[in-house]
């Protein structure tokens, strides 16, 4: 752990639809982990996928987090307002001949992969053989075939060869939008991140991440992955598996019942105290170590 005033810490949730249950847990996590450590709280809204975005989801988002009191530090942040910042990362990727235009359709990939199942991620075609930038393609990084190693604070060491496992991936899509993977890694480096609290379900792009800090020369922030909420058949609580967004009465309720789910064991006699007692009690006792080694939390 750093010194506790140089704390920063973030919550960037992408507003393709309101908050829901399993969102509001990895919030409260990431919040009460900054408070706890006397450090910062970002709100950075990831809003570069513009066809998913959802409209008025953004202000839904903020006014959840508002009526629960997790109140950021600073003024909220757009990514949709940093294109040109993700665009100069790429240029320097480009400089260190790591990126390459890609044609390939994702129905022709798909039809590779049916013809021969062994492949399992993208196989190089347009790496090894040079497409004209001039027709529609994404933008690949090239992988290299070497493991890398992250340290998570609440999983250890987590190991992965990303050529091997994951592929030259992309960091800009065929309709121009900069990929995840990248805009994540410039986000954080502009805000001065230093510790990430998220999802266990981004564990596995983590690698990709470090591994585009290292060729950007940022610093690799410290890595804690919480479990996600799963419902009774295993399911992420996800928009996509149209999970309900959380409501903004019975505040204190849900609360206590996320900090019971947070194993954080809140007294039964806070079950019905106001918001700002049961956040003061979650403050002062969080502990997230009780989170150690937990993948998966169901309902
Ligand atoms: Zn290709």
């Amino acid at each position: 752990m750093p010194p506790q005033n140089s704390y920063i810490g973030r919550f960037a949730p992408s507003p393709t639809g309101p908050l829901h249950l399993g969102s509001l847990f990895t919030a409260l996590a990431s919040f009460l982990q900054a408070r706890k450590h006397q450090g910062q709280w970002l709100l950075r809204i990831d809003d570069l996928d513009t066809p998913r975005l959802a409209t008025g989801a953004t202000e839904k988002i903020i006014t959840t987090l508002d009526a629960y009191g997790l109140h950021w530090d600073g003024e909220i942040t757009y990514e949709s307002q940093w294109l040109a910042h993700y665009q100069n990362a790429i240029e320097r990727l480009t400089q260190q001949d790591l990126i390459y235009p890609c044609t390939c359709s994702r129905k022709q990939l798909k039809r590779d992969r049916l013809e021969n199942p062994s492949i399992k991620t993208y196989p190089g075609f347009c790496r090894y053989h040079r497409q004209s930038p001039l027709s529609p393609h994404s933008l690949r990084i090239k992988t290299p075939d070497q493991s890398i190693t992250i340290d998570d604070l609440l999983h250890g060491q987590h190991q992965q060869n990303i050529h091997h496992d994951i592929g030259d991936f992309i960091i800009k899509r065929r309709d121009h939008i900069f990929s995840y993977q990248l805009a994540v890694v410039v986000s954080d480096h502009r805000q001065k991140i230093t510790e990430i609290v998220r999802g266990i379900d981004l564990l596995d792009s983590t690698p990709r991440q470090v591994f585009l800090q290292q060729r950007l020369g940022f610093v690799t922030p410290h890595y804690q992955h919480i479990p996600i909420i799963v419902d009774a058949h295993g399911t992420k609580l996800s928009k996509q598996a149209f999970s309900t967004p959380v409501h903004t009465h019975n505040i204190s309720q849900t609360l206590y019942y996320l900090l019971t789910q947070l194993q954080q064991n809140p007294p039964q006699e806070l079950s019905s105290a106001p918001l700002n007692e049961l956040l003061d009690w979650a403050i002062t006792s969080w502990d997230i170590k009780s989170l150690e080694k937990i993948t998966a939390i169901s309902l």
